[in-house]
């Protein structure tokens, strides 16, 4: 079967064309900026003008047609809704033509989906780090279930704003990352933990208030030392009471090298086994839109086709 993958939940426009489970193209065109932020409305209309050639590219590399493609997998939830409504429009635009099939696929489940297949983890607690999202999540009861998540701010959206205040551009996470390197000088941050859940807008006030008062770098790499000891203590926690043996990381935060380290340091000291995608499967990308979409479209073939963009992890029953 041949699936042809669309993610748009937000900055970034992948598509990915998968032959059953192997990946044969991954490709992605991400919206960004010099300075400042995302702007939903202007990435949806980057996403627009670039969807065709991306489509166009992806089938030159896998020297295919669109009449060979069997199903369409897109982002349908959660996201951005001006950036989903662009994903689905162009699915839906291939379905009429063509007369595809079409499966709408959660973003944040599609991340875990993805990480057990390329990493080979049976029954990992997913540590998501990404732009919008911050959650722990870990299978129990026919659901992926959130047991710690963000109360505010996703943590690359926390670090593109502190970054932002620094005056860099979009995506600021591996701006602040080259800045850390810099230093080894702790501030003292308020440290957020509520229970399982954690919260960046406190942190993020704090640390706009010492701009100027302390070296750019020694805030970066206090910034990351807190945020990121926030989120391992919270999977940890989560490790401990699922009694899951594997920890896995997602989202494009994961990229972050320190990250990676911490999460691995508390696997190797509870026994645990730690499983860490290439960059390729951490970012926003359509392999995994296409993978989970395949795997439900085997299970179910009659979908609502619509965007929901505030769909939860915990909302949707896994019967694939
Ligand atoms: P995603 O939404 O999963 O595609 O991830 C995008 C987010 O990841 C943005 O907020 C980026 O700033 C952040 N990011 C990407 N690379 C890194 C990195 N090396 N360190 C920290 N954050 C990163
Ligand atoms: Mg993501």
């Amino acid at each position: 079967m041949i699936t042809l993958g669309i993610e748009s939940t937000a900055h970034t426009l992948g598509i990915a064309i998968l032959k059953d489970n192997r990946v044969l193209c991954n490709l992605r065109d991400m919206y960004v900026t010099e300075a400042g932020g995302i702007h939903p409305t202007e990435a949806a209309l980057h996403h627009k003008a670039i969807k065709y050639s991306l489509l166009n590219r992806a089938l030159d590399e896998t020297s295919l047609r669109v009449e060979d493609i069997d199903i369409i997998a897109f982002s349908n939830a959660p996201g951005l809704a001006p950036c989903l409504l662009e994903g689905m429009n162009l699915a839906r635009e291939l379905n009429e033509k063509h007369k595809i099939p079409l499966v709408p696929v959660n973003h944040c489940i599609a991340h875990l989906e993805i990480t057990k297949l390329v990493t080979k983890a049976k029954d990992p607690v997913l540590l998501y780090a990404s732009g919008a999202n911050t959650q722990i999540i870990a299978y129990e009861g026919k659901k992926y279930r959130i047991f710690g998540e963000t109360l505010d701010t996703g943590i690359g959206n926390f670090l593109d704003k502190f970054a932002r205040d620094l005056g860099f551009g979009f995506p600021g996470g591996p701006k602040i990352y080259e800045l850390s390197l810099k230093s080894q000088n702790f501030i003292e941050l308020p440290y957020v933990v509520k229970g399982m859940d954690v919260s960046f807008s406190g942190i993020y006030t704090n640390l706009k208030n010492k701009i100027g008062k302390y070296p750019k770098e020694d805030l970066a790499y206090s910034c990351q030392e807190t945020v990121f000891a926030m989120l391992i203590e919270t999977a940890e926690r989560a490790m401990a009471h699922t009694d899951k043996k594997e920890l896995a990381l997602g989202g494009g935060v994961a990229c972050n090298s320190r990250l990676q380290e911490m999460a691995r340091i508390m696997c190797k000291e509870r026994g645990a086994k730690c499983f860490i995608p290439e960059n390729q499967y951490l970012v926003d990308n359509a392999a995994m839109i296409g993978y989970l979409g395949s795997r439900m479209y085997k299970k179910k073939k009659n979908y609502v086709i619509d965007i929901n963009p505030s769909e939860r992890t915990d909302d949707v029953e896994v019967f694939w």
